[in-house]
């Protein structure tokens, strides 16, 4: 196998909902189990998951904070310049009045910047928490949790991603989509692997996530999960933009079951263990395509 320690190895899906996390895991546990150093970061943290199935024991749990501005009414002027300045309508000034919306604030601190008076200060507020652990087979876990209607997803995976360390594999689960918190997720990364499922719905979103990977130029392979038999479209667009299958996971009610359970496949199934050597296999040969090695910095 090529070396994999230190890579940043990105599972996403363009959907919700094609078993990107039962991926990430099992991957993760066949790394782990072949006897690699492995850490699994969850950057999904609107709805994280990997936990259920890699049962950290939580080591370490902290609050993530993103930097709000407090406005000293009794200085402002009201002669509304941050409203102005605020590129995200964050501000809105009225005769006698300055509001600031903590949930579209980006936190870039131009306000407290442009105020003439220096009316403006630099509080916190909480976005979420990270807890950090151990799971099975040693794996290092982190996952982001994002406070329920928080917007801000992104400072809270940017500080996931932080808690990377070398010299482990680090298997990092991005949330569906293909909005910025994919991208932060996605961006840093060494590979990409794409879970897909062969349906319309499946094809249409995996086009459009593997149009981001290709802006962030990531190498990209993609798993075929609940495989049922050749489905042309699929087939036709991966070969016409020469992106590889690293594994094709056929539909599986065992699979569904032990999902449910919150078992590891390759733990309840072992049969799988040849699909994640090939995925393993394959991902090797897209890195060689590419001329890839180990140690991009982190990001
Ligand atoms: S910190 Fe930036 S985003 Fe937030 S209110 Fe000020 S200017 Fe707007
Ligand atoms: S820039 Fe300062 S003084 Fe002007 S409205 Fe904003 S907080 Fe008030």
């Amino acid at each position: 196998m090529i070396d994999l320690t230190g890579m940043n190895i990105t599972m996403a899906s363009g959907k919700g909902g094609t078993g990107k996390t039962t991926v990430a895991v099992n991957f993760a546990w066949f790394l782990a189990n072949a006897g690699y150093p492995v850490q699994y970061l969850d950057c999904d943290v609107e709805e994280p998951n990997g936990h259920i199935f890699l049962k950290p024991s939580i080591q370490a749990s902290f609050a993530t904070e993103v930097m709000v501005p407090v406005v000293d009414q009794e200085k402002c002027t009201s002669c509304g310049e941050c409203g102005v300045k605020c590129q995200f309508h964050a501000i809105v000034n009225l005769p006698g009045d300055t509001l600031i919306f903590p949930g579209l604030c980006h936190g870039c601190g131009l306000c407290s910047a442009v105020c003439p008076v220096g009316a403006i200060t630099e509080g916190t507020r909480e976005i979420g928490i990270i807890e950090k652990g151990k799971g099975v087979k040693e794996i290092e876990f982190a996952h982001g949790i994002l406070n329920v209607g928080e917007a801000m997803a992104v400072p809270l995976i940017k500080k996931v991603k932080d808690e990377r360390k070398d010299p482990n594999i680090h298997i990092i689960d991005a949330p569906p989509g293909t909005s910025c918190p994919v991208v932060a997720t996605l961006n840093g990364s060494d590979a990409v692997i794409m879970v897909t499922e062969p349906t319309p719905f499946g094809l249409h979103d995996l086009t459009i996530a593997i149009d981001v990977a290709k802006l962030l130029n990531i190498p990209t392979g993609v798993v075929v999960n609940r495989d049922q038999g050749s489905y042309p479209p699929l087939d036709n667009y991966l070969k016409a933009n020469n992106i590889p299958v690293l594994a094709v996971i056929p539909e599986d009610a065992d699979i569904a079951r032990h999902y449910s359970q919150g078992d590891m496949i390759l733990e309840s199934l072992p049969h799988y263990v040849d699909t994640y050597r090939s995925l393993v296999t394959n991902l090797e040969k897209l890195l060689n395509t590419h001329g890839m090695r180990a140690g991009r910095t982190q990001s």
